[in-house]
């Protein structure tokens, strides 16, 4: 028998965190970010799950756009980071990936023979991540419209820094130059817009938007939860008890012996810890829970348990199972207790679990 700790995957709730995405872009589609195996749910059954109502996918690189062609969906998929080798146009042809190009590395292989049917163009707004300046435009431009028909450009593609955080101007100044950037060629498409975006009053998404950690119900926004915006967790991580026992007041547990018992403590070892992609950063204190009731951890995560404090739930046996994070304890929570963000929990969680879908 395999260890019980797994990932539990809701798909009923991906797909109603998608259609709240469509809700808040408006007139503009959703292109459904799937990259980093699906922010860790597992791409080929995320992808699969979201194939009646998502019309496009977006990825980081093409061995990810692959893994959505191997399970036998059509989407077109953005490859968000372009081409990594010339080769790679021959993929996109092939399989009809549309590359954000965004250095002019990048042109010189589509001039050199490479095709790509479909492409974007990645302008840089000012998060200095990637893409050409505004002032670059109109010479990558006509780079663009020399390379015949076999290369059609459907638009430009920007990303925003500061989305997450409302009190930013920075998004708004980005917009702005992203409008007049691109203001030359409108009949062109434009997509910006992270999770974040969909949350903002007003935000213009125009034709695309681009939710990732939004469809998995992990926050977007600096100090909410996805429950708090509308969005149902997607995992629930979860594993057993495999151990009760008394510490005596004065007594230490785990490693560093960094937590000692004020008192005598009903405790639990439980079997998951960093080498599963639980966070070593969550310390004492942080939540889980056990049949719907909250408990917390104490002391250093193992590479393969970590304890809890088990006062709350006297009735606690080995073999019952522990929520990490879910439905009861948020996944934005145990971020926070972590230094981090939902984000990097989710794609951290490792091969070691299985993601069992539900
Ligand atoms: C990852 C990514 C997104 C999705 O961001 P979320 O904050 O997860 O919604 C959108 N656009 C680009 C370019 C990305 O790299």
């Amino acid at each position: 028998m395999p260890r019980s700790t797994i990932a539990r995957i809701d798909l009923d709730a991906l797909c109603n965190n998608y259609r709240t995405a469509c809700e808040r872009a408006g007139s503009a589609s959703a292109m459904a970010v799937v990259k980093a195996d699906g922010y860790g749910h597992g791409i080929a059954q995320i992808a699969s799950a979201l194939a009646d109502v998502a019309p496009k996918y977006a990825v980081a690189c093409i061995e990810e756009a692959m893994a959505i062609r191997a399970v036998g969906l059509a989407q077109p998929v953005v490859l968000l980071q372009g081409v990594h080798a010339a080769a790679d146009l021959a993929d996109c042809e092939q399989c009809d990936f549309e590359p954000v190009l965004h250095g002019e590395y990048q042109l010189d292989w589509l001039e050199q023979g490479g095709h790509a049917p479909c492409i974007w163009l990645k302008v840089n707004t000012g998060m200095n991540r990637l893409g050409f300046r505004p002032n670059e435009l109109p010479a990558v431009m006509a780079r663009v419209a020399q390379m015949g028909p076999g290369t059609r450009l459907l638009g430009f593609v920007s990303h925003f820094a500061c989305a997450d955080d409302a009190s930013s101007a920075m998004t708004v100044t980005q917009t702005a130059t992203f409008e007049a950037a691109t203001s030359f060629w409108p009949t062109l498409m434009k997509s910006v817009g992270n999770s974040a975006a969909h949350f903002i009053p007003g935000q213009p998404l125009f034709d695309w938007s681009r939710p990732g950690i939004m469809l998995y119900g992990g926050s977007p926004i600096v100090g909410k939860t996805g429950p708090e915006l509308g969005l149902e967790p997607v995992m629930t991580l979860e594993a057993p008890l495999i151990t009760t026992r008394m510490v005596k007041g004065g007594e230490c547990v785990g490693y560093g012996c960094t937590w000692v018992a004020e008192r005598d403590t009903r405790m639990g070892m439980v079997a998951i810890g960093y080498g599963d992609g639980y966070p070593r950063h969550a310390g004492t204190d942080t939540p889980a829970a056990i049949g719907g009731r909250r408990i917390r951890l104490i002391g250093r995560v193992s590479m393969d348990m970590l304890a809890v404090d088990l006062s709350n739930a006297p009735e606690a046996r080995e073999g019952d199972l522990v929520e990490l994070w879910g439905g009861t304890v948020g996944v934005d929570e145990v971020a926070s207790c972590a230094g981090t963000i939902s984000y990097e929990l989710l794609t951290g969680i490792t091969s070691r679990v299985p993601r069992v879908p539900f």
